[in-house]
């Protein structure tokens, strides 16, 4: 049996809407999964109606990734099981939602200065309404102008870390996001440790914040050279583990289509039961 805790769409920076996410589920025979928008949960009731008025037998886990900075690092944090009305909860992610809009403006400004021609229209309209803006966004929109060939190819030439067009945004801190969850009755999980690319910090954060797990299965592991033994770790820290494709939708980064990274149901059976080991 497969399960997939990590999933975006078009709420946030997917491409897929949640009716093609469930679509796909079935396809692939996924018994579980999260939509685990940036910074928003409002795919989950969308989802949740396919799933009902097409009688399907999907398990629909109530789910978010939530943008925080370490240290100049950005470190996601994974919150399932949390309370949709926890108003806390909703005026964080509100509130990283504005400052998302913020730096695309930023960013846009560099990209034009660099000699791209975009603007924030161009960008919200790519976004089909997404109230969570993100820079994969504003790569799609260079690359359906044709100035580039992939959306890998935007964010290695300008919007990476490090490269000419990136800022950093004001965010909260791990600690305040997994607080947040855990007010709203939910739990938390570091995602993508690999991502983190130093696990010495990865560590560090599992000491110092309060997290309930981490995500072990990420198509980010499969770069990794050497192989870092991330469930040894979180067997260590006493953390449930947790797994998830990352879906986009984008092509040249991460699984194009649902189940192409299966993760087995037994492995993240205690997410899916909201429970500790
Ligand atoms: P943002 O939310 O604006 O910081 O953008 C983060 C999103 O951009 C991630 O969730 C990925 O979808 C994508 N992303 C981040 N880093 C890269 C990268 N180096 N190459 C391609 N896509 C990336
Ligand atoms: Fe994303
Ligand atoms: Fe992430
Ligand atoms: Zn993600």
């Amino acid at each position: 049996m497969l399960a997939d805790l990590h999933i975006h769409t078009t709420f946030s920076d997917g491409v897929y809407t949640p009716e093609k996410i469930i679509a796909q589920a079935r396809v692939s025979g996924i018994a579980a999964i999260a939509i685990t928008d940036h910074d928003n949960i409002q795919a989950y009731d969308r989802a949740a109606r396919t799933i009902h008025f097409r009688h399907l037998g999907i398990q629909l886990i109530r789910g978010v990734e939530i943008d925080t900075d370490y240290k100049g690092k950005d470190v996601h944090v994974l919150g399932y099981h949390f309370d949709p009305e926890n108003q806390p909860l909703l005026q964080a992610m509100a509130w990283t939602r504005v400052g998302r809009i913020t730096r695309i403006r930023k960013i846009i400004q560099k990209i034009n200065q660099l000699g791209y021609p975009i603007t924030l229209e161009e960008v919200r309209e790519e976004a089909h309404g997404s109230k969570s803006l993100g820079r994969p966004h504003i790569a799609r929109v260079l690359v359906k102008k044709g100035l580039f060939s992939h959306t890998q190819a935007v964010f290695d030439a300008l919007i990476a870390s490090g490269r000419p067009a990136y800022c950093r945004q004001v965010k909260m801190q791990p600690k305040e996001a997994v607080d947040l969850l855990h007010r709203a009755g939910g739990i938390a999980f570091l995602a993508h440790p690999a991502e983190i690319g130093n696990p010495d910090l990865v560590e560090e954060l599992l000491d110092r914040v309060p997290f309930d797990g981490m995500e072990v299965w990420h198509p980010s592991i499969l770069k990794e050279k050497p192989p870092h033994d991330w469930l040894q770790v979180a067997k260590n820290h006493g953390l449930l583990t947790s797994g998830g494709s990352d879906l986009h939708g984008n092509p040249g980064r991460f699984p194009l289509h649902l189940g192409e990274f299966p993760i087995s149901y037994e492995n993240v059976k205690g997410v899916i039961e909201g429970k500790k080991i």
